[in-house]
């Protein structure tokens, strides 16, 4: 089994051949001491507890799209201080100042990767800001898959087709 990446997360093959790569390689690219090497947009601000960079992987839809990532190699939120809860609402704070978006959105999954929807085991919070008229809808997923026919069920009948 996979400990650092959820290969089925990978959202294009080539993301996932990459990911199989880090794998067998034993790198985490959220660590920091990985980051320049592996990712393409640098760490903007380290705290005490926390980095802050842009996402490599902005979803579509967003304005914005941060990535608050503990220093340390956590998994689960809780593995983290009460201060470091206190740093990332600052940085928080920080960013919508520096942004000034009209809204935002927070995601930070904990836990196992395979059913909370995540594809780095290392615990990250996403920041994005948003705006009146996306191209698109911002999609996060959450949870584990669901059987495929949840998916077939989720897909709108077009009119005048059968169900
Ligand atoms: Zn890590």
């Amino acid at each position: 089994m996979s400990e650092l990446y959820d290969l089925e997360a990978a959202r294009s093959p080539e993301q996932r051949a990459y990911m199989a790569g880090l794998e067998a390689r034993g790198v985490c690219i959220f660590c920091p001491e990985h980051v320049a090497a592996e990712q393409r947009l640098p760490i903007e601000h380290t705290g005490e507890h926390w980095y802050v960079k842009r996402n490599d992987y902005p979803y579509p839809g967003t304005v914005e799209h941060y990535l608050i990532v503990p220093l340390r190699h956590v998994v689960t939120f809780d593995e983290l201080p009460d201060a470091a809860g206190a740093e990332l609402w600052a940085i928080r704070r920080a960013l919508k100042a520096e942004l000034s978006p009209l809204a935002t959105a927070t995601v930070e999954r904990s836990g196992d990767m395979r059913l909370n929807g995540g594809s780095v085991a290392h615990l990250h919070t996403h920041f994005v800001a948003l705006a009146p008229a996306p191209a698109e809808t911002v999609r996060f997923r959450v949870s584990a898959r669901g059987a495929p026919d949840s998916t077939a069920c989720a897909r709108p009948a077009r009119p005048g087709t059968a169900r």
